[in-house]
């Protein structure tokens, strides 16, 4: 829903380097890379709102606040609204600057909220931090109150954020939330947190996906003449078992329960959480080709495990070069951007 026709960004992670940043007046926390502003702002009214950052030392490692959803909400709901300004991006920011940031998938310990049904009893294992409740509440008005705080002794205990916005739950739990939002004007009735709810409790029964984590001994769905694709519950539910009940053939060939899967060397991950690989798979679904999807996925396959190789490999080295601890900075460093040059080759083209 958040990519609805806006261009990626492409500076979603925090890079040194740059000194062409753009901010928004008033809000020095955010900064803008120079696509976005370009591609998004340029031509509206509210290109006016941004000027070039405060030039700052280049290693300073700087993040495109427009790859971040939830400004790319607060844009969407601008236009939706129409309104004359930058209004809730600023609140945003403003939100970012007085409350603890979102610890993320960090377990941590906080002042936690959480939804209740209409007994009044609380959905279990779901906790959402004050930041992400209050950027709620500001952007979506009639979800005031939705989130309730959870009683004094859940925040003592560590907990990972419900909204953490890594991870495909966050735009699955955040389309029904808009859909709340919408239903509720539209009505003029309370929102109706029932959908939610089950959705949520639909997804805390199965295990989160783990993603690209190499994983030894796990339990997957895949098709047995293409073990190579392995799915995790949560993604099988996600997006093979509505094909499957579209009686897709592809989707009809993946086993229905978890399995394990044999001979598996130094790990099996989630083979389609990535954007890129959802993709491959609906095309697959649509022009019913399962070489092209089988082909695809040994591609993919074949180059996780190589670099991973490669990965633990400088790893190693970095390792034996601390433990001697008289390693010269030099090396140190080229481990360092190896490290990250195997990683943005994942990202950018296999992930
Ligand atoms: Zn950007
Ligand atoms: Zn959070
Ligand atoms: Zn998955």
């Amino acid at each position: 829903m958040l990519a609805r026709g806006m261009p990626g960004c492409p500076r979603p992670d925090p890079v040194a380097g740059y000194d062409d940043w753009y901010t928004l007046v008033g809000c020095p926390n955010l900064d803008f890379c120079p696509y976005c502003i370009e591609d998004v702002f340029e031509r509206t009214i509210y290109r006016n709102g941004f000027r070039r950052a405060v030039p700052r030392s280049l290693n300073t490692k700087v993040q495109c606040a427009f790859s971040t959803p939830w400004i790319r909400l607060a844009y969407i709901l601008t236009l939706q609204q129409r309104k004359p300004d930058l209004i809730l991006m600023r609140d945003l920011a403003e939100i970012e600057q007085t409350s603890e940031p979102c610890p993320g998938s960090v377990e941590s310990i906080r002042s936690w909220y959480g939804l209740r049904d209409p007994e009044g009893y609380f959905v279990r294992d779901f906790h959402v931090c004050y930041n992400d409740v209050r950027k709620i509440e500001r952007l979506l008005p009639t979800l005031n109150g939705l989130f309730t705080r959870l009683p004094t002794r859940a925040s003592y205990e560590k907990r990972k954020c419900a909204l953490r916005t890594e991870g495909n739950r966050f735009s699955l739990y955040l389309d029904k939330i808009l859909d709340m939002h919408d239903r509720a004007v539209a009505t003029r009735k309370l929102p109706d947190s029932m959908s939610l709810i089950n959705l949520v409790e639909r997804k805390l029964r199965i295990r989160e996906c783990e993603r690209d984590n190499m994983l030894l001994g796990g339990l997957w769905h895949f098709n047995p003449s293409m073990p190579d694709f392995t799915v995790c519950e949560d993604c099988y539910e996600e997006i093979v078992e509505p094909e499957a009940r579209k009686n897709s053939d592809i989707a009809l060939r993946f086993n229905r329960t978890v399995q394990p899967v044999y001979g598996e060397g130094i790990g099996t991950s989630c083979q389609l959480y990535s954007r890129r690989m959802r993709k491959v798979f609906r095309t697959a679904i649509k022009e019913d080709d399962i070489k092209y999807l089988g082909r695809k996925a040994k591609e993919r396959r074949d180059a996780e495990l190589r670099l991973q190789e490669r990965y633990r490999d400088v790893l190693r080295k970095a390792r034996r070069l601390e433990e001697r601890s008289g390693g010269s900075e030099d090396e140190e460093r080229r481990l360092e951007r190896e490290m990250e040059k195997i990683s943005g080759e994942w990202k950018d083209m296999w992930e």
